[in-house]
């Protein structure tokens, strides 16, 4: 699994959704998964893409320097706070681009497949923060996850 941890005790206003690569997920989770490739981690390589109103407005893949505004919502100090994806993909827009937009959210593997990118429990308090309604993550190489914040 990934430095990710999984945490299922979100305060999300909806159950996961499964979907398939087709359509417009097809296309943002490509796009996230050419942005991971670029990573500063050799192994957990993540691209996140920031769509607002059928636009992309921002792209961001994890990098390792500290993030202050990450550590402000890891709930327990667990070491170095690195700027993940989502944090990445947010950081610096104003509010009325992060209000109400969905992100992205891709893993790739070392054959560029992908891989569960689940947001963790920091990076999922800081999106809801700044008002991003929806997150889609990949899960494998046939299925995409989503819920609602
Ligand atoms: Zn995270």
């Amino acid at each position: 699994m990934s430095e990710h941890k999984q945490c299922t005790e979100y305060d999300t206003q909806s159950a996961d959704r499964y979907h398939k690569y087709k359509g417009k997920i097809n296309r943002y989770m490509d796009l996230a998964k050419r942005v991971a490739i670029q990573s500063d981690f050799p192994d957990y390589r993540h691209g996140a893409v920031l769509v607002k109103g059928g636009s992309i407005r921002n792209t961001a893949h994890n990098k390792d320097n500290f993030c202050s505004f990450g550590k402000r919502f890891q709930k327990t100090h667990g070491g170095k706070t690195t700027v993940h994806a989502e944090l990445g993909v947010i950081l610096g827009l104003d509010r009325s681009i992060t209000n109400g937009a969905t992100i992205y959210v891709a893993r790739v593997g070392k054959l560029e497949d992908y891989r569960m990118s689940k947001p963790c429990s920091m990076c999922h308090a800081a999106m809801k923060h700044v008002g991003i309604k929806k997150v889609v993550y990949t899960i494998d190489d046939r299925t995409v996850g989503s819920y609602k914040l």
